[in-house]
């Protein structure tokens, strides 16, 4: 009997990314690291648009020199999709689905979840995966399932700071980690304040996108994260945007 498959499961962050070089320089059994990218809407990505073309103009270029093979999944809805969509039953029913819940995220049910696991379907029962977890990550450690998915940060005794170092001496960090500290979509309920005034200052398309879906009339709640509508957050810019001209001015 050969040995089980072995498989990386990415999103280009520097733990995943750190979790495949690491596979490299020790020789540790990989054959795939799989992705999987939620969509705004059948054209523009889910990612955050530099952390998209880190990916695809630079990771996948590099890891495939390495020979990583590289899976794209893609679920078929898309954040619209689900954000259009409307409530077939209680007191909502007909009403639009409108902002996914913090916390109880429906994009990452359908569109992350879901594609991963149609895929691990097709792959053989004892497949083990390499989970992009630290070793100063503790409470994850504990939660990994034994002997099916393992760690190669913990085993070669990286702290996520090892795993930043690693990707950056690799030429592999993703430009986001300079404005933030997380993953995610960009249209994320979970955003901080920084990541939203990137996103307007620097994505005025993707932001007016947004405005325009808090425009549909129907929904079933105005509120885009816990507290604020998308439009009190572009309020909020604008008058900082405002403060700002009338300082430069004075
Ligand atoms: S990053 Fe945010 S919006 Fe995207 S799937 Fe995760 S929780 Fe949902």
């Amino acid at each position: 009997m050969g040995r089980p498959k072995f498989i990386a499961s990415v999103s280009f962050g520097k733990d995943s990314l750190a979790t495949v070089l690491l596979a490299k320089e020790h020789d540790e059994p990989l054959d795939e690291a799989v992705y999987c990218e939620v969509m705004f809407d059948k054209d523009i990505s889910g990612e955050v648009p530099e952390h998209r073309d880190f990916i695809y103009d630079t990771a996948i270029p590099k890891l495939e020199e390495m020979g990583v093979r590289i899976i794209v999944l893609r679920s078929a809805k898309t954040y619209v999709d689900l954000f259009t969509g409307r409530v077939t039953r209680g007191p909502k029913k007909s009403m639009v689905r409108s902002f996914p819940i913090c916390g109880r995220c429906a994009v990452q049910r359908d569109c992350k979840v879901r594609p991963i696991q149609r895929y691990q379907k097709t792959l053989p029962p004892e497949t083990v995966k390499y989970i992009g977890i630290a070793r100063d990550e503790t409470e994850r450690l504990l939660r990994l399932e034994n002997g099916r998915q393992v760690s190669l940060l913990a085993k070669y005794n990286f702290t996520e700071q090892d795993a930043w170092q690693l990707c950056d001496s690799a030429g592999l960090l993703s430009p986001v980690y300079a404005f933030t500290g997380r993953g995610g979509c960009w249209f994320c309920p979970n955003a901080k304040m920084p990541e939203l005034r990137h996103l307007y200052d620097h994505h005025p398309d993707l932001w007016a996108r947004m405005l325009a879906l808090q425009a549909i009339p129907g929904k079933t709640t105005e509120k885009f994260n816990r507290t604020q509508k998308f439009s009190d957050i572009d309020a909020v810019f604008r008058q900082e945007d405002g403060e700002a001209a009338l300082r430069q001015a004075a």
